[in-house]
Order: C-alpha cells, then sequence, then structure tokens
C-alpha cells in the first residue's frame, strides 16, 4: 500500500506532511472538526468542510482565508441522503474525481434513559452518527480510490468502548462505527484505502460543554481520567492528521482512544 511514499528514511520528503493531498472534513464549524480542518490545511492540504449552518460557515472560512488556508465549504445537513450525495458531487468536482482523505466527524448526542428515547430520537442519532458516515464511505470509494492511497478516519468516541451510565444510542452509534473501521480496513486494502477511527474521551466543544458545565459532572470525569483534565480538539487533530500522512501508510483497522488515559483506567475514580 503506497510504498512509494513511505520508501526512505525518515527525512523522506513528503513524510510528515500533507502538502498535495485532498481531504473532506465533516462538521469543521466548531470543536473537533475545526481543529481537524485547520490541523490538515496548517500541513499543507486542500479542505472541503461542511456544517448545517451558513452563517457559520461563512465567518470560518473568512478567517482560514486570512490564515492562508486553502478551505471550501459546502451547506449540508447529513443526516439526508440527497444531501450527502449532492456534497460527494461538490467534492468530486473540486478535486477533480479524486479524494486522499475522508474523516468523519459529524456526530451528536441526547443524553437520557433508554426507556425515554423517541422513535424520531432514534432514527435522528442513527442517522446522523452512523448512516452518513456509512454512505459517505460509500459514495466517497471511488473517490478515494482514484487517489491511491486513500485514508479514511472516523470520529467515534470512548462511549463506543466502554460502557457509560446513559446515551445508550449514541454509544451503539460509536460501536458501530468502531466495527465499521475494521471491515472496511479488510474490504478496501485492495484499493489501497486505510481506515482508521480516533475514540476520544471528554473533549471540550459546543457538544461537551453544557455537561461539563456541571461541576460535579466534571469532577467526576477528572477523577475518572488519569491526566486529571479534559481534552482540547486540538489533542485530537493532532491524531487524525498523522493518520492521514505518508508516515502512518502501514496502520490500518485501529480504533485508538485519545482520553487522557481514561479507558485504560476502566473509569475507576480514584
Ligand atoms: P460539536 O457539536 O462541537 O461540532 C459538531 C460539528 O458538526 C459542527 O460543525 C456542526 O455544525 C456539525 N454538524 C452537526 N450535525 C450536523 C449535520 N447533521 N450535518 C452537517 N454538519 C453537522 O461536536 P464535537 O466537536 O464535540 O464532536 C465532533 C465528533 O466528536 C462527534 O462525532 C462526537 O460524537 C465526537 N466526540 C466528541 C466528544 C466530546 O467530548 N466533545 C467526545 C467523544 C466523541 P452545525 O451544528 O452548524 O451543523
Amino acid at each position: 500500500m503506497a510504498a512509494a511514499e513511505t520508501s526512505g528514511t525518515v527525512a523522506a520528503p513528503g513524510r510528515w506532511s500533507l502538502h498535495g493531498k485532498m481531504a473532506l472534513v465533516t462538521g469543521g464549524t466548531r470543536g473537533i472538526g475545526r481543529a481537524v480542518v485547520e490541523e490538515l490545511a496548517a500541513l499543507g492540504a486542500a479542505v472541503h468542510t461542511c456544517s448545517r449552518n451558513e452563517a457559520e460557515l461563512g465567518e470560518r472560512l473568512k478567517e482560514w482565508e486570512a490564515r492562508g488556508f486553502r478551505v471550501t465549504i459546502s451547506v449540508c445537513d447529513l443526516s439526508a441522503r440527497d444531501q450527502r450525495e449532492r456534497l460527494i458531487g461538490d467534492v468530486a468536482d473540486r478535486f477533480g474525481g479524486k479524494l486522499d482523505i475522508l474523516v468523519n466527524n459529524v456526530g451528536t448526542n441526547i443524553r437520557k434513559p433508554t426507556t425515554e428515547y423517541s422513535a424520531d430520537e432514534y432514527s435522528f442519532l442513527m442517522a446522523t452518527n452512523l448512516e452518513s458516515a456509512y454512505h459517505l464511505c460509500q459514495l466517497g470509494h471511488p473517490l478515494l480510490k482514484a487517489s491511491g492511497s486513500g485514508s479514511i478516519v472516523f470520529i467515534s468516541s470512548v462511549a463506543g468502548i466502554v460502557a457509560l451510565f446513559s446515551g445508550t444510542i449514541y454509544a451503539m452509534t460509536k460501536g458501530a462505527m468502531n466495527q465499521l473501521t475494521k471491515n472496511l480496513a479488510c474490504e478496501w486494502a485492495k484499493d489501497n484505502i486505510r481506515t482508521n477511527c480516533v475514540a476520544p474521551g471528554y473533549i471540550l466543544t459546543s457538544l461537551s460543554e453544557g455537561i461539563l458545565a456541571n461541576k460535579e459532572f466534571e469532577g467526576s470525569v477528572k477523577s475518572r481520567t488519569p491526566l486529571r483534565r479534559v481534552g482540547e480538539p486540538a489533542e485530537i487533530s493532532s491524531l487524525v492528521a498523522f493518520l492521514c500522512m505518508p508516515g502512518s501508510t502501514y496502520i490500518t483497522g485501529q480504533t485508538i482512544a485519545v482520553d487522557g488515559g481514561m479507558t485504560v483506567n476502566g473509569l475507576y475514580p480514584s
């Protein structure tokens, strides 16, 4: 797989760079997705991103252009099948029918006991967190194959690795993503497409700020985390970038937790 990219010494040109790469990062206006857009762009990639909020996308775009990043945008609700198809059409047009990197970042949560979820909430979470990523992989496959060294990175969660006390639908979507990572790594290796997954612990973003504002909850998270703090989006984007680089071309099918040691500690307070 992409042997030409990895040959040579540590100093081989391009080994730690994303120059010339073309990337789609979903949900790039805030939190982890924003950090990934900026990390990949700073390392030389041309990046396309999307979200549902046109005004916020426009603001981000101005900031990125001011920093010299090569980023383009689409307004898109990834929970809708036709909008996913349109997004990949935009990407194919922009990148000439090729895509080197697909980061499936979009995801959300509704925290409540299992007995209280409605059928609509179930469908919404499944469509947003899992079906969207699955379908984007299907749609993106010909583009990633055409790249000759494609890399897919899913953003799942520690909630897909260990069991928490609420959020069963979220946990199922993330657990399924971890398994999908392994299956696609096997199925698409022949197409020179690698597939890996980054599973964050608690990271301070607009998704988590509400729950982390509860000081008791935040204290319990920190007490279960050996590093005694929540993470920053940039601590996720660095690993995502590595998984897309020529320096990682023998890594595929892996789910890597970035959680301050939370899962290796078995989530026990200490
Ligand atoms: P945020 O809510 O901060 O950001 C989510 C981004 O995705 C925004 O840009 C948002 O824009 C976009 N988005 C959400 N829904 C859609 C949609 N249907 N269509 C298109 N864009 C959408 O989330 P985080 O950065 O915290 O989370 C990113 C990923 O990381 C998620 O998959 C999450 O499950 C995972 N994760 C997060 C953790 C955390 O503690 N923060 C922990 C573990 C995993 P807009 O709403 O305007 O569309």
